[in-house]
């Protein structure tokens, strides 16, 4: 009989320590669950998500390229300290000098567990030009699909790292896919009444292989992706080239690029830029643009006027 309860008292004590390992990770008493995310776009939806449930840190700053960045030691810092990390994955901050693989590789973190990329499960672009070869374009968000995609991701991965909110992350995350839905149904009826002739949009990266797949519009840019050479006059010439065939209405320029490169192009093909999309970033907090909503409002408001002139 002393025998059998040693037995039990054991197997209770090993599922302690079982159930305490599968739980670690979990917020402790009320301090609230450590997010870091790795920009603007992703911290906006998780913010949509979380509310005040969690305190989250955005790595690269408002209106600043997210491929290539050198982290602070703040953000070193957060990273190390975060229950949970999110980023894009599919060759955005672990393209070029994989910033984020090297934050990473000294904070301990694992894969899947302390962080996540939201873009799971997404069927990737590849980019297509010789710089390519076989590399997944990361710029699925620019889809609105696509971002409700994230947003699930997002919502299912804070859900078990904390679970006591579960029920406030779904619900958050139910109303804001509704949102998201509704202005995708908006992209897609704006987006088609586009003249045919005029189906062309140009922007200085090439950042908009998942937009032009999710609503039908074509586009060129002058250069694939911010970690190649950006705005050579080779790469200049052959878009002023590619743009006399058939000459859309107007050009755009990314937030968060240099603009000199499309000024030149514009003057070079007579075609004005129209205005300022936000594709990697979103806006400086207060200004129009300023969350991952209002941004994709933004671009296709914009590029609709823009192309319909
Ligand atoms: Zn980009």
């Amino acid at each position: 009989m002393k025998k059998k309860i040693t037995v039990i008292v054991s197997l209770l004590v090993l599922g302690f320590v079982v159930s305490a390992c599968s739980v670690s990770g979990q917020k402790t008493g009320n301090n609230k669950l450590k997010v870091v995310v790795t920009n603007s776009i992703i911290a906006d939806i998780t913010k949509n998500i979380a509310g005040d449930k969690i305190d989250l840190h955005s790595i690269v700053p408002v209106g600043k390229d997210p491929h290539e960045y050198e982290p602070l030691p703040e953000d070193i810092q957060k990273a190390a300290e975060a229950d949970l990390i999110f980023y894009n994955g599919m060759n955005l901050e672990t393209g070029g000098n994989a910033w984020f693989r090297k934050l990473i590789n000294n904070t301990g973190k694992k894969k899947n567990h302390d962080y996540c990329a939201v873009s799971e499960g997404i069927k990737p672009i590849y980019l297509e030009g010789a710089s390519g070869q076989g590399k997944v374009d990361p710029h699925a968000w620019l889809s609105l699909a696509n971002g409700i995609a994230y947003a699930e991701n997002i919502c299912r991965q804070l859900s078990a790292k904390d679970s006591s909110n579960k029920a406030y992350y779904n619900e958050q995350c139910k109303a804001y896919i509704a949102k998201l839905e509704k202005l995708d149904q908006e992209a897609k009826e704006k987006l088609a009444a586009i003249a045919r002739d005029k189906r062309l949009v140009v922007t200085s990266e090439g950042c908009l292989k998942y937009f032009s797949q999710a609503y039908d519009l074509p586009s060129a840019y002058i250069w694939e992706i911010n970690t190649e050479e950006e705005g050579t006059p080779d790469q200049i010439r052959s878009l002023v080239e590619r743009l006399k065939e058939q000459p859309p209405s107007a050009l755009f320029v990314e937030s968060s690029v240099d603009s000199r490169p499309m000024e030149t192009v514009a003057k070079e093909s007579g075609i004005p830029i129209y205005a300022k999309l936000f594709t990697d970033s979103v806006a400086e907090k207060g200004k129009a643009g300023d969350s991952y909503y209002a941004m994709m409002k933004w671009n296709i408001d914009k590029i609709a006027a823009g192309l319909s002139q």
